[in-house]
């Protein structure tokens, strides 16, 4: 398994040394607004422990952490407003999902109809 690197810009954001728009914080998780919004509401919501990913985090991370983390979304999307019409939530992994950033995060998109769920290659 790839070590996690602690030199990631999550990593950087979660200490304070890259700023962010934060929008919910708690013990166990910082959730902001992406840098390079692809919905209305574009929120990204990270763990405060070290995971790589989103299978990482399910095998690795306590039971707390990991109810933690899924209530912090439940706030953050009734924060928001996002209950009513609906929302979507993606965690890419790896290199074929296209993760950029190698501290698990879940994307929260909404505010509009978000689209398609895949572009269909070929
Ligand atoms: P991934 O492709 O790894 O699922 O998503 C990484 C996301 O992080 C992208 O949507 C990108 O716009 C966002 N991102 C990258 N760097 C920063 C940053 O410094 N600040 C914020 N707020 N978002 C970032």
């Amino acid at each position: 398994m790839t070590t996690y690197d602690p030199q990631n810009i999550f990593a950087k954001i979660l200490r304070g040394e890259i700023p962010n728009d934060t929008v919910y914080e708690d013990d166990h998780v910082l959730a902001f607004r992406d840098i390079s919004p692809q919905a209305p509401v574009h929120i990204l919501v990270i763990p405060r422990g070290a995971y790589i990913s989103i299978d990482d985090f399910g095998a690795n991370a306590s039971a707390a952490e990991i109810k933690g983390f899924y209530e912090a979304v439940s706030k953050i999307v009734a924060q928001e407003g996002l209950t009513k019409n609906g929302f979507r939530c993606i965690a890419n992994t790896g290199s074929d999902g296209g993760q950029e950033v190698p501290h698990f995060h879940q994307h929260i998109l909404g505010g509009a109809p978000v689209g398609p769920m895949v572009v269909k290659k070929g």
